[in-house]
């Protein structure tokens, strides 16, 4: 956690941005009344994270995972081997795109090394854009976004298996986009959300990479714009996370 933590505090529940930087790690808390938790994305340093700051993860229900980016699954193996340490023995699920393959091969590797010391179960649940689903009284509807890899050596990619999520509790939306290029459709889930959170990893606008790979933060902004409030995220190296709206 940062001093750029970005805090939102809803009816009965409440979000933070535990980190986020563009090519390094995002991580998402989200916190019910209830005393349980979700968690958006699980980038490196994530479990130092929850930690440090007493998060209790005998009661980390579900991890929804928007895309397999090294930045976004890194913490996915010391998660799990702290919930081993400290034997919880609580069920929790794995929200993942379906034909997303690096967490599955992060929880194989676990459960291989491992195969008859992990006190609870691992479901994986393999979820497809438009599908809805409860974890408890949260409504989740994940939807469908365009965003491609892209590396010095080999250029933009081909897209992945990538989503965004919306989350619904107690007549609030919450809204956080994943990384998404701006040929996503986006507009349907984000007006009038509750709270936005989307990412902004370009410094100029437009292109190739804009359109299939990440937005900028103009584009960010306008999107913002029709949400109640919005942190932008996942800014490129040293550049702050944004706040839009009361
Ligand atoms: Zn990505």
């Amino acid at each position: 956690m940062t001093e750029n933590a970005q805090i939102w505090l809803g009816n009965g529940w409440s979000v933070q941005v535990l980190f986020s930087r563009g090519g390094l790690s995002t991580s998402i808390l989200v916190s019910l009344d209830s005393g349980t938790y979700l968690l958006l994305d699980c980038g490196d340093g994530c479990l130092r994270d929850l930690v440090s700051q007493g998060t209790d993860l005998h009661r980390l229900d579900a991890i929804l995972l928007t895309h397999g980016h090294f930045d976004h699954v890194g913490g996915l193996h010391s998660l799990l081997g702290y919930m081993r340490m400290i034997g919880r023995n609580t069920p929790f699920i794995i929200l993942t795109p379906h034909k997303a393959r690096e967490d599955k091969l992060i929880i194989d590797a676990f459960t291989t090394v491992y195969p008859d010391s992990v006190p609870f179960d691992i479901p994986r649940r393999e979820v497809k854009g438009g599908e809805e689903i409860k974890l408890g009284d949260i409504k989740v509807t994940p939807f469908d976004v365009i965003h491609c890899g892209s590396t010095k050596q080999g250029g933009i990619g081909e897209p992945l298996p990538a989503l965004g999520y919306l989350l619904q509790y107690h007549g609030e939306r919450v809204v956080y986009t994943g990384d998404c290029g701006l040929d996503s459709k986006l507009e349907p889930y984000i007006s009038e959300a509750d709270l936005l959170i989307i990412e902004a990893t370009l410094n100029e606008p437009g292109g190739e990479m804009e359109e299939r790979v990440h937005l900028s933060l103009e584009s960010a902004q306008r999107f913002a714009a029709s949400a109640k409030k919005a942190f932008i995220i996942h800014r490129p190296g040293g550049l702050p996370p944004v706040e839009v709206g009361g």
